[in-house]
């Protein structure tokens, strides 16, 4: 085989491939001079998680999700928006070949612009009457990535798995192969967070389509209120935590645990038949119009960033990308002609003073901010009357990522995702419950956590590898100060009581991981994963230069510095 010319180096620091040979001269390049090789997808994981170690005497790039640029640096950053097709195999059967950069929906923030709805998978799938089987809250990801990290959507009944056949990878001396779902190593190659290599097409079979039907209902969480036993085992006409999970076939439960607040926000879907005559109704997670939504996730952006920091410049200076985000969206909204951007202008200017009165006012008397906190929550996420729950109707690709519409900008989110067996779902509960009493606000945080479940997977890394799992993912808004991983971080308090209560936990390797005591976090995980010895000796055959490994993957699987 020839071998393509090297693609050369973009100005933002990527190499953009566009073909299958163009990814294996990069390979070869990167093994004859002993740099590294990543790539990237949508950037919704944690950044060192994604991108190469930065060049000697560079900067590391801030850990953190949605980073748009690689590190600088002579190490090799890959981004697949110039191989991103579609090829239909059998229409009749839903059978797809796809270049590695397809996104799974629109990815709003591609700083290439090259996403839109149109050319990503699930809408071409849908024109031909198909779809995947379950998809995570949002759908920006690539399909690689969302696969490279063990991504997934709350079921215990559905799962992405079911429509994967295989995968082409190209390994660390640049052989690229097809793995198949029968083949023993398929298992490690799908989940293998880009260590063995580069995923080139995946090829799937698609699931029919179907539209989701559902509703989203706000109740408190006090047992006479609440239609779940959030902390018990259940009782007569009331369903435990598991069990709810196991009969709600897509679920997800935002829970406000806050004094005063103490809530939970129940959003539950079912599969129904694509009706030929359908007019859908979508899930609006803000309002249903543009503007209000914005100003909505502005203010929103305003209070939880006041409430994470302590001081009035930090504040106002983080603030800045959100006005600018909510100047391009409005401007967009209206049309993104001279008027549009005008107004657009305008209405930030003004929106922008209002919240620098208001967020120097609350600054100076912070205590106020507090006391507060309940009447805003409750403002922003009131408990549903009965009979007036939200409902939703529409196609799969549209709602069923139910957090599509939340900026990534303005409500920027971080997280670490723990998942544990299913079966210990109310001992976890209950610790959790007792944490957020004690602990109040040093527990609870001021954002909600998320609770939803992911059904078992066959991949040797998957943190639902072999068992059904309750997933816990604790938000952490993008502003706040600090490092919420490290030692006496926010989220260092859940992953030590899990442990000291000996409940098994893995965690979603997209999200934060422990950073400190990298030794003892990297033997935690190796005890936890049945397999993890066949993928470390598979990596080693795999990337023998370690030209996939970074410091970063070899502080948490092995817990020291790459050598
Ligand atoms: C707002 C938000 C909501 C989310 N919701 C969910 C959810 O509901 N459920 C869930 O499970 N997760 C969720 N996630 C996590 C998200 O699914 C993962 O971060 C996922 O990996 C993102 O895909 P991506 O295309 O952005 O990949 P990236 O984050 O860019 O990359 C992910 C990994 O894949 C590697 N990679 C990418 N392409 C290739 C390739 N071609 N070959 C080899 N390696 C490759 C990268 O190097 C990196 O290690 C969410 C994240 C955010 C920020």
């Amino acid at each position: 085989m020839t071998l393509s010319p090297l693609p050369t180096k973009g100005e933002d620091g990527f190499y953009h491939p566009t073909t299958e040979n163009e990814i294996i001269a990069l390979v070869k390049k990167a093994g004859n001079e002993s740099l590294e090789i990543r790539c990237r997808g949508a950037a919704h994981s944690m950044s060192r998680a994604i991108y190469t170690d930065p060049g000697q005497g560079e900067k590391p790039l801030p850990n953190e999700v949605s980073e748009q640029k690689p590190p600088k640096g002579p190490n090799l950053n890959v981004m697949f928006d110039q191989y991103m097709a579609l090829t239909w195999i059998d229409e009749k059967k839903g059978i797809i070949e796809v270049e590695a950069g397809i996104h799974l929906g629109y990815d709003p923030e591609d700083p290439t612009g090259t996403s839109t709805l149109e050319n990503s998978l699930l809408y071409q799938a849908f024109v031909k009457g198909f779809t995947l089987s379950d998809l995570g809250g949002i759908s920006h990801q690539t399909v690689s990535g969302f696969l490279m990290t063990g991504s997934s959507g709350g079921s215990l009944w559905y799962s992405i798995d079911e429509n994967l056949l295989a995968l082409s990878i190209i390994d660390g001396n640049g052989t690229a192969e097809w793995f198949t779902k029968e083949s023993e190593e398929f298992g490690a190659i799908v989940l293998s967070l880009g260590l063995l290599g580069i995923v080139s097409k995946v090829r799937l079979q698609l699931t029919p389509i179907f539209n989701i039907y559902g509703q989203q209902i706000t109740y408190p969480t006090s047992p006479a209120d609440c239609p779940i036993d959030l902390f018990g085992a259940g009782s007569a006409g009331k369903l435990s935590m598991e069990n709810f999970l196991k009969q709600t076939p897509y679920s997800r439960i935002l829970w406000w645990p806050q004094e005063k607040v103490e809530r939970v926000v129940i959003w539950e879907a079912s599969r129904g038949t694509a009706m030929p005559v359908f007019d859908p109704a979508p899930y609006e997670e803000f309002a249903d119009n543009n503007f209000i939504t914005n100003v909505e996730q502005l203010g929103a952006s305003m209070i939880f960033t006041m409430l994470g920091n302590s001081k009035f410049g930090i504040v106002w200076k983080k603030l800045q990308p959100s006005f600018a985000e909510f100047r391009r969206l409005t401007e967009l909204s209206w049309g993104g002609k001279f008027f549009a951007k005008l107004m657009a202008v305008l209405v930030t200017g003004i929106l922008k003073v209002i919240g620098f009165l208001l967020t120097l006012f609350f600054m100076t008397f912070k205590g106020l901010l507090d006391a507060l906190y309940p009447t805003v929550i409750d403002a922003l996420q009131p408990l549903t009357k009965k009979g007036k729950a939200q409902l939703f109707m529409d196609y799969t690709y549209s709602s069923l990522p139910m957090d599509n519409g939340a900026n990534d900008i303005l409500m920027g989110t971080e997280f670490t995702e723990i998942w544990i067996p299913l079966t210990d779902t109310q001992r976890a509960m209950d610790l959790l419950d007792k944490m957020f009493k004690e602990g109040k606000f040093k527990a609870t945080g001021y954002y909600s956590t998320e609770l939803y479940a992911g059904k078992q997977s066959s991949y040797w890394l998957s943190p639902s590898f072999e068992r059904d799992v309750f997933r816990i993912d604790f938000f952490w808004f993008s502003t706040n100060e600090g490092n919420p991983a490290a030692k006496d971080g926010f989220f260092s308090q859940f992953w030590e009581a899990l442990k000291d209560e000996n409940i098994s936990f893995r965690l979603h390797w997209a999200k934060f991981l422990p950073e400190y005591d990298f030794e003892k976090w990297a033997a935690y995980f190796k005890e936890q994963y049945p397999r993890w010895d066949d993928f470390m000796r598979l990596r080693e055959r795999r990337d023998p230069q370690n030209i996939f490994l970074t410091n970063y993957w070899s502080r948490h699987l092995f817990g020291k510095e790459k050598s």
